[in-house]
């Protein structure tokens, strides 16, 4: 891996209330105290964001959202806006995670205007793409990959800027809660895609400077043999960032 600083980033998904996540992170900020030289991120759902960021205090554990709308305000009944994650204390926000697109219907579209929305706020997007298995299996992943990251940094493009900040996720359906995960070469493959995209797109220092997180049932024996890679700069953990024991043998195991 290049001069990148590598990113463990935990997305709880809709799973635990108040008291849970803020046991969970408590038991995380414990778990890796003496250990340095990464960042470490924790996505908790939208109700339980205020307690965690209190929790966080003297910690350096960052804290995300797991989705936003780009719309600062208004009548969006059930939404939230990128300007409420940042006044609870976020500094990330995942975006365009797959089951946001597949479930939720979430169009490269929306997550172009979230990106952008999300930038101007000085928010860190997290931007996940990814194919599925049927996509897989027609050979179609890379296409995929490109169809995705044109649609939903169009605005980017246009503009010929990318936020130095903003992070890929390459996140196969297929891997996700599925115990299924890439493998070190099928991961690296779309790693070294996704880079390529943005130096043709954003020049070379945009490139190297970009970390693509790896994401798809990573656990504390996958970790080491995915960081590995040239291109794998961090992962997008689901399942095992719900316990401490887990999260944290994900994060001293990502350095080898
Ligand atoms: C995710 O949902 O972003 C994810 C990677 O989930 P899991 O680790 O459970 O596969």
């Amino acid at each position: 891996m290049a001069n990148r600083k590598p990113l463990i980033a935990g997305n709880w998904k809709m799973n635990l209330t108040i008291n849970e996540a803020v046991s969970l992170v408590n038991s995380v900020a414990e778990g890796i105290k003496d250990h340095q030289g990464m960042d470490v991120l924790v996505c908790p759902p939208f109700t339980a964001l205020s307690a965690v960021k209190k929790a966080l205090e003297n910690t350096p554990i960052c804290l995300g959202g797991q989705n936003m709308h780009w719309e600062r305000a208004g009548a969006f009944t059930g939404e939230i806006s990128g300007q409420m994650l940042t006044d609870v204390g976020c500094t990330h926000v995942i975006l365009g995670h797959s089951e946001r697109r597949l479930l939720f219907g979430e169009s490269d579209e929306a997550v172009d205007r979230k990106i952008s929305a999300a930038v101007k706020l000085g928010l860190t997007p997290i931007l996940c793409v990814g194919e599925t298995l049927a996509q897989r299996e027609r050979g179609e992943t890379l296409k995929i990959l490109e169809t995705q990251l044109t649609g939903s940094l169009a605005h980017s493009l246009k503009d010929k800027a990318i936020d130095p900040k903003l992070i890929v996720a390459y996140e196969p359906v297929w891997a996700i809660g599925t115990g299924k995960t890439a493998s070190p070469h099928q991961a690296q493959e779309a790693h070294a895609f996704i880079r390529k995209w943005i130096r043709s797109n954003f020049g070379n220092q945009a490139a190297e400077a970009m970390r693509i997180l790896y994401g798809g049932s990573v656990k504390p024996d996958n970790i080491s043999e995915l960081m590995a890679q040239q291109d794998i700069d961090g992962a997008l953990v689901g399942g095992a960032s719900l316990k401490a024991d887990s999260f944290v043998g994900i994060i001293k195991n990502s350095q080898g």
